[in-house]
């Protein structure tokens, strides 16, 4: 897809594949009404979207670049490769990442700064690559920045979170060793201020240190929501709990918040999981939400 000027800020997306699960494993709850509702405005041809019971739910996985007062920032780094992984959908993967990258102008070395909304296996597996048996950090002149709160949360290896200590091991540690990590607030500014920089905001429950990453640079803002919404279907059902929440009522309730925000403010919307363009604006459609994509 084309990249999106925002003012002076412009934003590429760098895709890594799609996971598409059975709908109901992730979203246990939504009925056949929900997805009729749903069809009137979301088309995915390759989804059956009519009886939840034989629904797909396809994910994209894709970073985000940013870039913005002369820096280049990337937002999420996906499944990464050659990682040994407990699922078997993201274990050992070959994909072309950095060719998508370069495809988007962009060498590792060209990357100033990672941003990783939270630690989950999906969003931090390209900060590093395999060298000569060791991983090293990919984006080797970039610092990274890492919510402390999930930090402190994953590094001990919680019950229930094998795949993501998985994660911790080989895509945060080697950062952390060669000196690159960086553990922040919620409230972190990483660049310029609020309004006119970059900034985080806490998101919490999806994991315990979820934020959002947002950004804005004589434009309207953007918003990086990270796993707060994964799919359109949560437009309409905010109020279901995502399996995958560490804390559902503290999840959906950032979802709402989230969804009332991006549609009052007119913010671009930089979700970590939705389909085609990915990009796109919240509008409110009655009592719930719709999203409205960006052009290719
Ligand atoms: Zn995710």
């Amino acid at each position: 897809m084309n990249p999106i000027r925002l003012g002076r800020m412009i934003v590429h997306k760098v895709h890594e594949m799609d996971s598409p699960v059975p709908l109901l494993s992730q979203l246990p709850g939504v009925t056949s009404s929900d997805l009729a509702r749903l069809s009137a405005w979301y088309e995915a041809p390759d989804e059956i979207i009519d009886d939840p019971e034989t629904s797909l739910m396809t994910f994209s996985v894709h970073s985000w670049v940013i870039e913005i007062d002369g820096l280049t920032i990337l937002v999420d780094t996906c499944d990464g490769n050659h990682k040994n992984r407990s699922l078997q959908a993201v274990h050992q993967l070959d994909r072309p990442y950095l060719r998508n990258l370069a495809k988007a102008g962009f060498r590792p070395e060209d990357i100033d700064l990672v941003m990783c909304t939270h630690l989950h296996f999906d969003h931090v597996g390209w900060n590093t690559r395999l060298e000569n048996g060791k991983w090293v950090p990919t984006f080797s002149n970039a610092r990274y920045v890492f919510s402390q709160r999930d930090y402190a949360y994953f590094s001990r290896n919680p019950a229930g979170e094998e795949l993501h200590f998985e994660a911790f091991q080989d895509s945060i540690l080697p950062v952390m060793d060669a000196g690159r990590g960086m553990l922040v607030d919620e409230d972190f500014i990483a660049h310029g201020q609020i309004g006119e920089g970059i900034w985080l905001e806490p998101a919490f429950g999806h994991s315990p240190g979820c934020v959002t990453v947002n950004a804005q640079d004589d434009g309207p803002p953007a918003l990086f929501w990270g796993d707060v919404i994964h799919h359109p279907v949560q437009m309409l059902r905010f109020d279901l709990p995502f399996a995958f929440d560490m804390d559902p009522v503290m999840a959906s309730a950032t979802r709402i918040a989230t969804l009332e925000r991006a549609a009052d403010a007119e913010t671009m919307c930089f979700p970590a999981h939705f389909r085609r363009t990915s990009a796109g604006h919240v509008k409110r459609d009655g009592d719930v939400f719709r999203y409205e994509w960006v052009e290719a």
